[in-house]
């Protein structure tokens, strides 16, 4: 309970020093307000995500009973918390923060961001944004992607990005890739500025700087942030895209390029390269089929009783969805694994679709490592709007590095699932890892982020939008086209986020980084072991620090907790250690070749 003491110690200073300067009136005046809106809101809330749920567990064939229902409840949230009265109230209250405790300026905060996707005061824009947006949507998944006359499918085009030789073939594939984009474009020019128009009467300045805002960062701090990642990972992404270039060229039997052609990659964006290094992992498929899929859906579960956490309510065996809907259900199901916190509150379920494999063993931790951050938030202390993570990348970095973490040798040693003693090429691992995290960075903190922040804070016309991202891909990833890209296109809208989940890709970049500081914290501080053979199994020290860092949700600002939990900024440096084994390797490799990255990235 330390956070949460330091929190109400620092609210009895802060209204001892205000009293008698009417602090006393305005704050319980502003708890009537609160306790009212958390009560609506929860109440609105349990309703639309139940008729999710339904909706996602149980679709039946042409029946769209479910889908109007859920379209309803989305509109009810929608209109509540983009309400005239709760953005007034928010606002009166923020004018006066001052006077409020800290806790109730975050919850204000959390009122009128929620309110800034769709505030009333914006008027038909918010109506007309959000049909751009499912019209754009549907454009995306609608479209038919075509390769020599033929309808294909992106599985198909994807396929032949990671599996062929033959560069003819694996060009006419990334073109039909990118056709897409030209169907994109007006609504994309549509939608930069609907999105702008529909959070600036709340005072955003742009709808970048609106997302940036949730993390309590004006875009420029967010733009330092990403570029400070960037910088980071450069030394060794150079090595990356050096060797890349070395072994492509060898591989397709070409000479060795300055920039790497997009089509020679594995996939559509060069987003990750894990492919270039297949190692089959730990395949620990053939055991887990003999154990099958409740021991592993029970097995998490004691996981993290073993680690000090309570037993998974009984709610949640009775509600969830574990397991594959049989083959002659009348209904089927959404097969993408997801945790859900239903009421903000005890109602908590999965929805999975559990087969025995390595894949799920790391799936069903990662989905439980989201169950356990809603268990542990969900207390008194911390108020229903503001259950969720300390920043948008903390549940995502939680679940992920407990996949990470259920992969290495001595965790899947202890369990029995690997012999004692098994002997794997390890360097080859970590470069398969390191093709994943760090080539990811400057694609998704660079190439994505900076799009994004030309696109609404810029305002960048929309005669400039290939050129834009192009350049981009160049300076960060280091990526040319294959061909000239012209206006005519745009590639920057095949990439899903950016027409369905705008202004917010940085957050995956975030999760990374997190993921590689609190496993370094257990490694080194908790468990003192190497942090590429890690034992988080039975051990209470980590559990306690994971309750400690989960139990805050957002009731504290995410930096001053970062301090409090692990003393650090945020920071890649701990992802870049965990990978610097393969500096010496790669430096090795690399030697006596012409690298075409500078030593340092350059901005603008
Ligand atoms: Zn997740």
């Amino acid at each position: 309970m330390k956070t949460m003491l330091f929190v109400s110690s620092v609210v009895v200073l802060f209204s001892a020093c205000k009293s008698g300067t009417g602090s006393d009136a305005s704050q319980k005046q502003a708890q009537v307000y609160l306790d009212s809106y958390n009560a609506d809101y929860q109440k609105i809330l349990y309703a639309d995500n139940l008729a999710q749920w339904e909706l996602n567990t149980r679709i039946v064939k042409g029946d769209t009973t479910s889908q109007v229902l859920a379209d309803e409840a989305d509109k009810a949230l929608a209109s509540y918390t983009g309400s005239k009265a709760n953005i007034d109230s928010a606002k009166k209250y923020l004018a006066i923060k001052d006077e409020l405790t800290p806790l109730q300026v975050r919850q204000f905060e959390s009122i009128l961001f929620n309110a800034g996707n769709n505030p009333a005061i914006a008027g038909d824009v918010v109506e007309r944004r959000i049909k751009a947006n499912n019209q754009q949507t549907s454009n995306l998944y609608g479209f038919k992607y075509m390769l020599d006359g033929k309808a294909v499918t992106t599985g198909d085009l994807d396929e032949i990005l990671q599996q062929s030789t033959d560069l003819t073939q694996r060009l006419k594939a990334w073109e039909a890739s990118k056709e897409v984009g030209k169907t994109l474009k007006v609504g994309l020019d549509s939608l930069q500025h609907l999105r702008n128009a529909s959070v600036t009467p709340l005072g955003y300045k742009d709808y970048f700087d609106y997302n940036a805002k949730e993390y309590g960062m004006g875009e420029d701090e967010m733009l330092k942030l990403t570029r400070q990642f960037i910088s980071e990972v450069w030394p060794l992404y150079r090595e990356l895209h050096t060797w890349a270039r070395y072994e492509l060229a060898a591989k397709y039997k070409q000479s060795v390029p300055d920039y790497i052609p997009a089509h020679w990659l594995p996939n559509r964006w060069g987003q990750e390269w894990s492919q270039l290094a297949d190692v089959k992992g730990l395949n620990i498929d053939s055991i887990l089929k003999t154990k099958g899929a409740e021991w592993m859906a029970h097995e998490s579960e004691k996981f993290y009783q073993s680690i000090g956490f309570g037993a998974l309510p009984a709610s949640f065996w009775q509600n969830s969805s574990l397991y594959p809907v049989p083959a002659d259900s009348p209904f089927s199901k959404n097969n993408h694994a997801s945790a859900w916190h239903l009421d903000n509150d005890k109602d908590i379920r999965s929805l999975q679709s559990i087969v025995p494999n390595t894949d799920y063993w790391s799936t069903v931790l990662h989905e439980y490592g989201h169950i356990y951050y809603y268990i542990s938030y969900s207390i008194p202390q911390v108020p229903i709007i503001l259950r969720t993570g300390a920043n948008r990348g903390y549940h995502e970095a939680f679940g992920s590095m407990m996949g990470l973490a259920s992969l290495q040798k001595p965790f899947l040693e202890g369990l029995g699932l690997i012999p004692k003693g098994l002997q794997t090429n390890d360097t080859l691992k970590l470069l398969n890892e390191a093709l994943n995290y760090i080539v990811h960075i400057p694609w998704g903190s660079g190439v994505m982020t900076e799009f994004e922040y030309a696109l609404y804070a810029k305002n960048i016309p929309e005669g400039q939008y290939n050129k834009t991202w192009w350049d981009l891909v160049k300076r960060y990833q280091g990526i040319v086209p294959p061909t000239e890209r012209g206006e005519q296109y745009c590639d920057a809208a095949t990439k899903t986020h950016i027409n369905d989940d705008a202004a917010q890709y940085y957050d995956y970049s975030i999760a990374n980084v997190l993921l590689f500081q609190f496993h370094k914290y257990i490694a080194d501080t908790i468990l003192h072991q190497d942090p590429h053979a890690t034992n988080y199994w039975g051990n209470k020290g980590v559990g306690t620090f994971l309750q400690n860092v989960m139990k805050t949700g957002a009731s504290v600002d995410w930096r001053e907790h970062l301090k409090n939990t692990i003393n650090s900024e945020m920071s890649a440096k701990p992802m870049v250690d965990y990978f610097e084994p393969l500096m010496g390797y790669l430096k090795k490799i690399n030697a006596g070749r012409k690298y075409t990255l500078a030593d340092k990235p350059t901005f603008d």
